[in-house]
């Protein structure tokens, strides 16, 4: 039988694999189809089918079929990554492994203070599930009705709490993952401390599915916040707002989940886009911030002590105005206008994304003079700049001005590589990383290795190969072939 021209299937070959693991197998072109491409359509591949085993031994069946018959693997959670690297290659033989039955909570131990949850569980599954145990999961961010546990290890996800929790590598005690030649390494460990050598679970964490599949996760709960207040604050400059971290940082110590910052072009786009949306403060500023603080214990005063550190903010001219939430209601009403932000750009047409880190004492100074050099250079381009800038991390996007200087489509999409060069340039020069939580996927990959030294990149390489000598696991993402 000839191959399909497109995917390289045979029916002898699907049915090989359809015998060698119990789960389901899509093999319907238009059933596969969402899963060969992103959920943008930025990037569109191909493959003999879709794989959608049901415990971690089933994976490593498919794994290991994979690596008789040469076929790539390609492991796909959510698929809500912004990198392209759950998609397969348009060429080769490829077989997207989907975790989607791998949806069980295994554990919960309130002692311990641990859940333990297959890699296909949703983010909102987990979180839900410790909050009915009176327990928070502290990783929040907007994909999380689809986004999965998996991909948020393999991605290493940050989000709005990194400031007082971390990232999920932070919250991570164990790993159970199908290697490459398809053997189930069980790393399941609910230990905070564990110094018996090279730390395996932390190479898999954030490695894109190209060391193995995570099949499970031991991960951390935490008490849950009976108090939390949101402020929003007019600062006259990203400079202000870093002073005021550090105010906030002094005050409210560990109380202090998040601190967010947007300028005035992020809110204006809110409020033309997104219906019900309001502005929080009499006066427009050029910058905000959002932070958000939170205690376990309704003793603490947190709101007053957020009042009185944004009075001292006042006096010491950091803040202009400031409004702090006193209902659940103007709670989320203040983070909708900091979640809606990428929502709203979308909405007016092309966009070029940057999401980077630096530290925070560069940043004020990277705000500024990027901005001046990127005007400059690009006349008309609007900059869209907000971020956890209590994390150093910001999403430094561009959308084409409302002036005709810079037209909606072809014209300013050809200014992206060269707009990446400046800020992933300047970035760089500062200390900072050209992906702060996004990962590398293919998006960054070429971008990332022409920043990395030589040994950075021969030190990866060498990695790559000792956990995938056949080269099967998500080839060409993060690393090129
Ligand atoms: C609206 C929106 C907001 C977002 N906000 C944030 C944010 O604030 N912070 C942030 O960090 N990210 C954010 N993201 C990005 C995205 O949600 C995260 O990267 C998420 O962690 C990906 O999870 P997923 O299950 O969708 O993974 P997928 O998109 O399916 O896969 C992502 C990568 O992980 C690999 N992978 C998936 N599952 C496994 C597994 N079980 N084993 C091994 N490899 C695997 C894939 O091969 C791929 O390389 C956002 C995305 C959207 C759409």
């Amino acid at each position: 039988v000839l191959p399909d021209a497109n995917t390289g299937a045979t029916p002898a070959l699907l049915a090989s694999l359809r015998a060698a693991f119990t789960g389901r197998l899509i093999d319907d072109p238009t059933e596969a189809a969402p899963y060969f491409r992103d959920w943008r359509g930025k990037w569109t591949g191909a493959g003999i089918g879709v794989a959608q085993p049901d415990t971690a031994e089933d994976v490593a069946r498919v794994v290991a079929w994979c690596a008789r018959h040469g076929v790539a693997v390609v492991p796909q959670g959510g698929n809500t990554g912004l990198s392209g690297g759950g998609v397969p290659e348009r060429d080769g033989l490829n077989l997207v492994l989907s975790t989607g039955r791998l949806n069980k909570v295994r554990q919960i131990d309130n002692i311990n203070n641990v859940i333990v949850v297959e890699a296909g569980v949703t983010l909102q599954q987990v979180q839900e599930h410790a909050e009915a145990a009176g327990r928070l999961f502290p990783l929040s961010l907007a994909a999380q009705g689809t986004c999965t546990i998996g991909g948020n290890l393999a991605t290493n996800a940050g989000g709005v709490q990194v400031l007082r929790y971390g990232n999920i590598r932070d919250l991570c005690l164990g790993l159970e993952v199908v290697t490459a030649s398809g053997q189930v390494w069980d790393g399941l460990r609910a230990l905070r401390k564990d110094n018996t050598g090279y730390d395996l679970r932390d190479v898999f964490i954030g490695s894109e599915g190209t060391l193995g599949v995570i099949t499970a996760a031991v991960l951390k709960l935490f008490p849950m916040p009976s108090v939390r207040v949101v402020a929003f604050a007019a600062v006259p400059s990203p400079a202000a707002a870093t002073r005021l971290l550090q105010l906030a940082q002094k005050e409210l110590g560990a109380h202090l989940t998040a601190f967010e910052l947007l300028s005035e072009t992020c809110l204006s786009l809110v409020l033309r886009h997104i219906p019900s949306s309001r502005r929080p403060l009499g006066d427009a500023s050029a910058w905000y911030v959002l932070l958000e603080a939170s205690a376990e214990s309704e003793a603490t005063p947190i709101a007053d002590v957020v009042t009185s550190m944004l009075g001292t903010a006042l006096e010491q001219e950091m803040v202009s105005d400031a409004a702090v939430s006193s209902s659940l209601s103007q709670f989320r009403d203040l983070w909708a206008l900091r979640e809606n932000i990428s929502e709203a750009q979308a909405a007016e047409g092309r966009t070029i994304k940057h999401d980077v880190s630096l530290p925070i004492t560069a940043i004020a100074e990277f705000i500024e003079t990027t901005a001046a050099e990127l005007v400059a250079r690009f006349p008309g381009v609007r900059l869209v700049v907000f971020g956890h800038l209590g994390d150093g991390n910001l999403h430094y996007n561009l959308s084409p001005g409302p002036s005709p200087d810079v037209a909606q489509t072809r014209e300013f999409e050809l200014l992206e590589a060269p707009v990446n060069r400046l800020v992933h340039d300047a970035v760089v020069a500062r200390g900072g990383s050209i992906s702060a939580e996004h990962g590398l996927g293919v998006l960054r990959r070429d971008e990332a290795a022409r920043y990395k030294t030589p040994v950075e990149i021969q030190l990866m390489r060498a990695l790559k190969h000792a956990f995938d000598p056949m080269g099967t696991m998500n080839p060409a993402k993060v690393l090129a072939s």
